[in-house]
């Protein structure tokens, strides 16, 4: 002892691992540059929070908390058989989507075996993989000029499976990017992965995609025995500080990821304020109009700043600023706003944007003037 390092203990993939950048919190904003009034606009949460049911679900569980929590989600899941049309043996909880996502690496995972994934997807993914020491074949976006441009190439991600590929991820819509896969492209991508291959479709902005053509993978689960839909609480239910998400999937693997999780990976409080939420359909309606209209406004006046934005069918917009973005992103820390620079996303001269209120939404825009100088 006392000469140990460290490094050279740890598991060799955990070494070159990096840690999840998330959205600056507000508090820290606070303590770094002294500003007051500030809006986070950086990590795709509901800018109205929970619900008044759930928010009534939260109060009332507080005195229960005392106790562990159920750890089957007996109430969480019955609600969700009824909502999705099938047995509580084909739901996983999730302590937030993220624990699911986990939990899929190290069921399936291996040193020796492969994950396919977008090159523009959700951050979780490599880490996922990469803490399990698995291999990573990341398939190249569709190109910058496309309909869908830094969106999922399924022909690109098809063309890497291998009888190794263990796990394919596909957000959709996608994260950072807001794109979006139909269901004829995506089923039939679905249909040909072999059977040695689990998909995984990461449905965390669904409740945002009413208004274009995007898949619901949780329609094929009965005939797709690879398949697992993943959703969350954290979006359009407004609960991400509760970390409450789940998957859909034939019972088998269902079961498999039942022997991994923690007994009780979900909190009692996050159990009662998820159940309550599916209760409350119009809390997630006002959400999603506000959203409708929000992201309308961001987009024209982004336009109107000269910048070039993203299709989106989620909560965000991608910006293309068309040269690095990271003063930008400065300039607006210093006037209060958080964004999200996707740098590490290997999008340098991009910043996601988080639809907010309507008055957070202007105060954005007026920042970004500023500081653009326009
Ligand atoms: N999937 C995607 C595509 C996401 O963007 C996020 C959150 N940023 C998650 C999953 C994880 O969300 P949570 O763990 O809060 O459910």
């Amino acid at each position: 002892m006392g000469n140990t390092r460290i490094d050279d203990l740890v598991a060799p993939p955990v070494r070159r691992l990096q840690p999840y950048i998330p959205g600056k919190p507000i508090a820290e904003l606070e303590r770094e540059y002294g500003v007051q009034n500030i809006i986070k606009l950086a990590s795709n949460e509901n800018p109205l929070g929970p619900g008044t049911r759930a928010r009534a679900a939260m109060s009332a569980a507080i005195a229960e908390t005392g106790l562990y929590p159920d750890g089957s989600g007996f109430e969480l899941k019955r609600e969700l058989s009824r909502r999705h049309g099938i047995a509580a043996e084909w739901i996983t909880l999730g302590n937030g989507s993220n624990d699911i996502l986990v939990l899929l690496a190290e069921a399936f995972l291996t040193g020796d075996t492969e994950a396919i994934y977008s090159q523009y997807c959700f951050a979780v993914y490599p880490i996922a993989v990469q803490a399990v020491g698995a291999i990573a074949k990341v398939a190249a976006a569709r190109p910058a000029h496309d309909s869908m441009p830094l969106g999922h190439d399924l022909g690109a991600m098809a063309a890497l499976v291998t009888p190794r590929t263990r796990l394919v991820f596909i957000a959709n819509p996608n994260n950072p990017t807001g794109t979006w896969l139909d269901s004829p492209a995506l089923l039939k991508f679905l249909r040909g992965l072999p059977d040695s291959a689990i998909a995984v479709v990461d449905e965390a902005y669904f409740e945002y995609s009413r208004d274009v053509e995007c898949a619901d993978a949780s329609e094929w689960l009965r005939d797709l025995p690879n398949l697992v839909v993943v959703r969350t609480f954290s979006k359009a239910h407004g609960l991400a500080g509760l970390r409450v998400g789940y998957a859909l999937s034939q019972p088998q693997i269902a079961e498999t990821l039942n022997r991994l999780r923690q007994p009780f990976n979900v909190n009692s409080v996050a159990l009662a304020a998820a159940t309550a939420a599916l209760n409350d359909p119009d809390h997630v309606d006002k959400t999603v109009a506000l959203n409708r209209a929000g992201s309308k406004t961001l987009r024209s006046g982004l336009v109107q700043l000269g910048l070039k934005v993203l299709p989106s069918a989620a909560n965000f917009v991608l910006v293309d600023l068309g040269h690095a973005a990271a003063s930008v992103y400065e300039g607006m820390l210093k006037r209060g706003v958080i964004i999200r620079p996707v740098g590490n996303y290997g999008l340098p001269n991009h910043l996601r944007i988080t639809t907010g209120t309507t008055e957070q939404n202007q105060r954005t825009l007026d920042a970004l003037t500023a500081v653009l100088g326009r």
